[in-house]
């Protein structure tokens, strides 16, 4: 009789919400749909593609056309299916079985998630009531436990908050370990150590078309380390990773730059009228909003159920982690449905 690996006997599925909700402001989509202009342009794009062939295992020009518009050199970076796949393929490669994780939380839970597959352990700092990341205890955890890699979202997904460059700097100077930074919604924050990345010998960067771009169906996203890093990665990821579809549609979309710019700005815009609104909740006890660069809000409460019920009752469904709620910054009309529940609810 077979029998399965220990390590995949407790696993539970990444099982995201699949109910159908008029609004769905749970997993951080953009809510813009793509621009004309941008969506006819890949389609015809789409149409020119040879399915018969491999694609191109390097992703050439998708890589050019993201470095260009980030201003960083094509050579450091690498394309991948979903920063997902990276992050999959990172604690897979980067970690000998023995080796430890170290992890911040409350963090992604696909961290966790990935370290569990592989069987590689996890050390967890855990984050103190105002979700704030001390870089120092990072620093002297990663020293106690001899952990060889950490990862960490920054902004955070789910608590909102971003670190500031010269405190992340500060942790990746600091450590021995190889530092995998997700910066996934870098974009709407200016914090991003994307141009000095490959001065580190022990960091790589991830990033996604998933959010800002309004991409996430593409399963596109990049990884941005330094020659050496850069070399690893390349040689372990399967070589065929990112299909001949996405590249075609994300080399058509990178040539129309400026629809980036817009939907920053747009959703910026968006979030910022969310978090003031919520703002203007009285603070009663056990509720409060945290400041946020990303594209969404984080407000823990007492009465997370109750209000994450009455949203769903709207038609609205967002993210309940229990003692706090993760909203997606939505068009304006959906963002003022919002306030007025969590006004009677929380
Ligand atoms: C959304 C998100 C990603 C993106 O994942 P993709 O696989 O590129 O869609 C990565 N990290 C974090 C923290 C996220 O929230």
């Amino acid at each position: 009789m077979y029998t399965l690996p220990e390590k995949l006997k407790n696993m539970t599925p990444y099982e995201p919400n699949m109910e159908n909700y008029p609004i769905r402001l749970d997993a951080n989509e953009s809510f813009l749909d793509l621009v004309p202009k941008v969506h006819n342009a890949i389609l015809q794009a789409l149409a020119k593609v040879s399915l018969r062939r491999y694609p191109d295992p390097t992703a050439k020009e998708v890589c050019e056309l993201y470095g260009a518009y980030y201003g960083v050199d094509p050579r450091y970076i690498t394309a991948c299916n979903g920063s997902d796949e990276m992050l999959a393929l990172l604690v897979n490669a980067f970690l000998e079985k023995d080796e430890k994780l170290c992890v911040i939380e409350p963090d992604f839970s696909m961290y966790r998630f990935y370290a569990e597959v592989t069987g590689v352990e996890v050390v967890a700092v855990q984050k103190g009531e105002d979700f704030r990341i001390d870089p120092d205890e990072v620093v002297q955890t990663l020293r106690q436990t001899g952990a060889r890699m950490l990862l960490f979202s920054n902004p955070c997904n789910p608590t909102s908050l971003g670190l500031n460059r010269e405190a992340v700097r500060h942790i990746i100077t600091s450590t021995d370990a190889l530092v995998v930074l997700d910066e996934a919604y870098m974009d709407f924050w200016d914090q991003s150590l994307l141009n000095e990345a490959a001065q580190y010998d022990n960091l790589i960067i991830l990033r996604t078309c998933s959010k800002v771009m309004g991409l996430a169906g593409l399963r596109l996203g990049f990884a941005v380390a330094n020659d050496r890093l850069t070399g690893i990665i390349r040689t372990v990821k399967s070589p065929y990773n990112v299909n001949a579809l996405t590249q075609a549609a994300a080399a058509a979309a990178f040539k129309i730059p400026k629809f980036i710019d817009v939907a920053i700005q747009l959703i910026n815009e968006s979030r910022n009228d969310l978090y003031l609104n919520l703002k203007q909740i009285q603070p009663s006890r056990g509720f409060t909003l945290f400041e946020t660069c990303t594209n969404f809000v984080t407000v823990r409460s007492n009465y997370c159920a109750r209000a994450f019920e009455e949203l769903k009752e709207q038609g609205i469904l967002v993210r309940n982690f229990g003692s706090f709620l993760r909203i997606t910054a939505g068009l304006p009309e959906q963002n003022l449905k919002i306030v007025s529940v969590l006004q009677k609810t929380i």
